[in-house]
């Protein structure tokens, strides 16, 4: 018996990799070692929240703890954007994790005891700044599979690029960081990122296949006039009758022009005119969100808005003015891609029944960009705590179970593991 064991055990000694335990065995325990220090970085992180464009002290930490890991670091890409390039120690493919660093000038209100005491005046008044939207928790759950990654280097067929990106809220720092050259030197071949789910508990994860987010277009208008007593409007263009008309009639062109199969979103948010009951103003103001997916859709819409308000205008005589955009664009998830990655979720999650299908939104998500060039797929990990029924991204009163933390870094590690290892 002592023969045969010691037989087995130069067998393991020839033969290394044999004596390893599984990839997920092993992420496991190194996960239970550095989630400590992870939930302290984003306690740090949460009580120190820095706006759009101004990640210079999250940026630091994050390149500073990737240098630590070993990574090749790029820094001040778009402003504050990181790069993070870790090495497998054999030839492979390269793929890519993104977070979003930036919070937002909300006020926080939940009293924890690493709450946000950071101010900054905008516009003459002073606000807090919070991490409402769960960026804290993308950043950490970047630096956790970073970490866990940078353990299981020399078994590592390939690259993964950690991209740390500026001023998501704002719409356009993923953009930013493209038109810096994040990757004109090594580019990913697919690109993961989480959101944090503000509905779902932790544990659970929701997967959205195809469009996921919407095409953030819009427009301002001025519509003018002369003038003249409110008594008396033959002898002036209504400015409010013809921007009340545009108003209904962009509802209509969205009902009766546009498939029900392309989902479309105009809602007109704000609409400024007059001073007095009596006085028929020189201009009325609005502006509009209009939300769509596709490149071509996007493009249709902004004819038919603009031949809507141009018709109307003509026929009522009236000047106008109009600033039509485009912002930051529909994101698609990848569908092979989706699918190629759900089973590895759902094994790590422990069943289907943890799996949550999501429907379209119209909200926005500038990971497009990234998603419009590379083969991209982002997954909304659960963090609304047991005890929290309402729990808002965006309102002063949102809230994350840290235990969350953890469970992005096993998720997200675990699938980009798996994707190499299939490649
Ligand atoms: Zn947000
Ligand atoms: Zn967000």
């Amino acid at each position: 018996m002592r023969k045969i064991i010691f037989v087995f055990m130069i067998f393991l000694l020839v033969f290394p990799s044999l004596s390893k335990e599984p990839f997920e065995k092993r992420v496991e325990k190194i996960l239970d070692e550095i989630t400590p220090g992870l939930i302290e970085i984003r306690r740090d992180i949460h009580a120190n929240p820095e706006l759009a464009f101004q990640e210079k002290r999250t940026s630091s930490i994050v390149a500073n703890y990737l240098r630590k890991l070993g990574l090749e670091v790029r820094e001040g890409i778009a402003g504050t954007g990181v790069l993070g390039i870790l090495r497998g120690s054999k030839p492979g493919p390269v793929v890519g994790m993104r977070a979003d660093m930036d919070a937002l000038p909300i006020t926080e209100e939940i009293g924890l005891p690493f709450a946000s005491k950071v101010k900054v005046v905008i516009d003459g008044k002073e606000t807090g700044v919070m991490h409402a939207c769960g960026h804290d928790v993308h950043t950490t759950i970047l630096l956790g599979v970073a970490n866990v990654l940078s353990k299981l280097r020399n078994e590592i067929s390939g690259s993964v690029l950690f991209v740390a990106q500026p001023a998501e809220e704002w719409g356009d720092g993923a953009n930013e960081m493209l038109k810096a050259g994040v990757f004109k030197d090594i580019k990913p071949e697919v690109m993961f990122a989480f959101h944090v789910d503000d509905e779902l508990k932790p544990g659970f994860v929701r997967y959205t296949l195809g469009y996921s987010g919407a095409n953030c277009d819009g427009f301002h208008l001025i519509i003018k006039s002369q003038g003249c007593h409110g008594s008396a409007p033959h002898s002036c263009v209504d400015p409010i009758v013809v921007g009340s008309e545009v108003v209904l009639a962009l509802q209509v062109m969205v009902s009766r022009e546009i498939s029900i199969h392309n989902n479309t979103v105009i809602t007109v948010g704000s609409f400024h005119a007059g001073t007095a009951p009596n006085v028929i103003p020189q201009k009325a103001e609005m502006r509009a969100i209009v939300r769509s997916y596709g490149e071509e859709q996007r493009k249709i819409l902004k004819e038919k808005v603009e031949r809507v308000i141009k018709k109307i205008c003509e026929s009522a005589g009236a000047d106008y003015e109009l600033n039509y955009y485009f912002g930051t664009p529909s994101l698609y998830n990848h569908t092979e891609l989706m699918k190629k990655i759900l089973p590895t979720v759902e094994r790590i999650l422990g069943g289907k029944n943890f799996l949550v299908e999501g429907l379209p939104e119209m909200g926005g998500e500038d990971f497009s960009y990234f998603a419009r060039e590379i083969p991209s797929v982002i997954l909304g990990l659960g963090v609304c705590p047991p005890d929290v029924k309402s729990n808002s991204v965006h309102s002063p009163t949102f809230l994350v179970d840290e235990r969350s933390i953890p469970i992005g870094v096993k998720v997200m590690t675990n699938i980009i593991l798996d994707y190499l290892k299939k490649k």
